[in-house]
């Protein structure tokens, strides 16, 4: 196995043990983006002078005694996550120059473990879609099928992962945009409760939804990020101050005092693809196999989850990105000297199709008389649905589903027909409405060797018990060590 393949874990063994260096290792993953990535075009930004500075810090710390599971270890970042001093585009032209001046919180958190931060990832500009096709720069390719769509909005993390260009890296989730894109490169990906990593330094989408979440090789490898980035913040309200168990810490195998619930709702979705359904029920099989009892939940309120998500999280955009108007940061439109016109340019040319869609949406549904109409409406329906994970999780302690209707369709497949792209959020945005975390892991392939995953969800702050099925099942299916041929 070449450096650039391991795994976390198996990474941080070898640099423990001095059997490899993290600049050596650094310097694998670097080659490796050169190799591939003019086919994957995963990354935005690749601050190959900072990643071997920080490498060689690593080394230093490796030597003396000081470091971390994750230190020396090359991580890549969603480019929505503010990094001191390095390019922060949310894949916009709008924010095309923005070098912030501050680290996210998770950001400090990796920088504090010694992690080598190998650069930036690509996305759907702001988060908004499912495809990486609405990101501002490129199209981020999926290595399994180069003509596919990665999934998104974390498309770039996702593929970067699955073609080996970082050991694991950050992605942001406030509908499913870990859990799908993950689903369909084939690699693990969680969103965790929302108040468990802090938001700070993360650009805002739907701030009630946003939940950033690592994305690895492995279900150990995300616990490891997840370890490190997790935790109480000061600088961000909505983050919780609950304790936080070492998730890395994965009871093994058995699984006989686990009860799974199975919502009857998704496993009847319409436009469920037949494969999928079909990974997802073996995948269901292997976790009885390993002890877990299997019940039916009823989650009656999943039907309207589209719907109210598609009036949230756009109301809630309109109003975080009032802020890119041209004045304080990022692009201006400078031909105009009348300020509403400079606004408007500034604005037209700035965001993307998708972004101006969901701009013009959750401004409607914001504006005066029709607020109670919409976004009160969807947020009754969001305590509804909340309410109906409760009542599920007090008589089971995860609920699995599929993660994503159908593997990764053809690019352009849904570039002219958002509502069919919207549509493919079905399983993934109950997860943020509730507040809920959900994991995705690998469970299958399809005929034409698309990976499928799996997702489970757990009650609030419920985490550890998600890596525990999630590691289970995955040592059961045996399906990890696949690996993109990328040709
Ligand atoms: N696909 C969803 C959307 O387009 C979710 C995106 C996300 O989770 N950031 O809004």
């Amino acid at each position: 196995m070449t450096l650039h393949q391991l795994t976390i874990a198996q990474a941080a063994a070898l640099l423990k043990n001095k059997e490899i260096s993290s600049v050596e290792l650094t310097r694998a993953v670097l080659d490796r983006i050169e190799a591939v990535d003019g086919k994957v075009d995963a990354y935005l930004t690749v601050d190959t002078n900072g990643a071997l500075a920080q490498a060689k810090e690593a080394d230093q710390r490796l030597a003396d005694g000081t470091a971390d599971t994750l230190t020396g270890i090359p991580l890549g970042i969603k480019d929505l996550m503010c990094t001191k001093g390095l390019r922060t585009t949310c894949a916009s032209k709008i924010l095309e120059n923005f070098i912030p001046p501050y680290d996210a919180t998770v950001i400090t958190h990796l920088k504090k473990a010694g992690a080598v931060l190998v650069g930036k990832l690509n996305m759907d500009e702001f988060a908004m879609g499912s495809t990486n096709e609405h990101s501002g720069f490129k199209v981020t390719r999926n290595p399994w099928n180069l003509e596919r769509i990665p999934g998104g909005s974390s498309g770039g993390s996702a593929a970067a992962v699955a073609a080996d260009m970082c050991l694991g890296a950050l992605g942001s989730d406030t509908g499913g945009s870990i859990r799908q894109p993950a689903s369909h490169c084939g690699v693990v990906g969680i969103k965790p409760t929302y108040g468990r990593v802090s938001r700070f330094g993360l650009v805002a989408f739907a701030s009630s939804l946003d939940q950033i979440g690592p994305l690895g090789k492995s279900v150990t490898d995300c616990a490891l990020m997840l370890d490190a980035i997790a935790g109480h913040d000061p600088r961000d309200s909505t983050s919780v101050n609950e304790p936080v168990p070492v998730f890395a810490d994965i009871p093994d195998g058995d699984l006989s005092d686990v009860v799974v619930g199975i919502p009857e709702e998704y496993t009847n979705a319409k436009g469920l693809d037949p494969q999928v359904d079909a990974a997802v029920k073996k995948a269901i099989a292997t976790i009885e196999s390993l002890g877990a009892r299997t019940i039916t939940v009823a989650l009656p309120h999943t039907e309207h989850a589209v719907a109210a998500y598609y009036v949230i999280a756009p109301s809630e955009a309109s109003s975080n990105l009032a802020r890119y108007d041209g004045v304080k940061y990022g692009f201006r439109d400078k031909s105009q000297t009348d300020l509403m016109e400079m606004y408007r340019n500034t604005r037209s040319q700035g965001f993307g199709p998708e972004v101006q869609r969901r701009i013009i949406l959750g401004t409607y549904a914001l504006s005066a008389g029709y607020y109670d109409a919409y976004y009160g409406k969807a947020s009754q329906i969001r305590t509804l649905i909340r309410n109906d994970f409760q009542k599920a999780f007090e008589s089971c302690d995860a609920i699995v589903s599929p993660v994503a209707p159908t593997p990764a369709y053809p690019i352009g497949a849904t570039l002219n027909d958002p509502l069919t792209m919207y549509l493919s959020d079905v399983f993934t945005l109950s997860a943020n409405l509730a507040g809920i975390p959900g994991i995705s892991v690998p469970c299958g392939f399809s005929d034409e060797g698309m990976p499928i995953g799996l997702q489970i969800m757990g009650r609030h702050f419920g985490e550890a018990m998600l890596f525990r099925i999630a590691r289970g099942f995955e040592a059961a299916a045996g399906i990890q060590d696949k690996k993109p041929t990328l040709e």
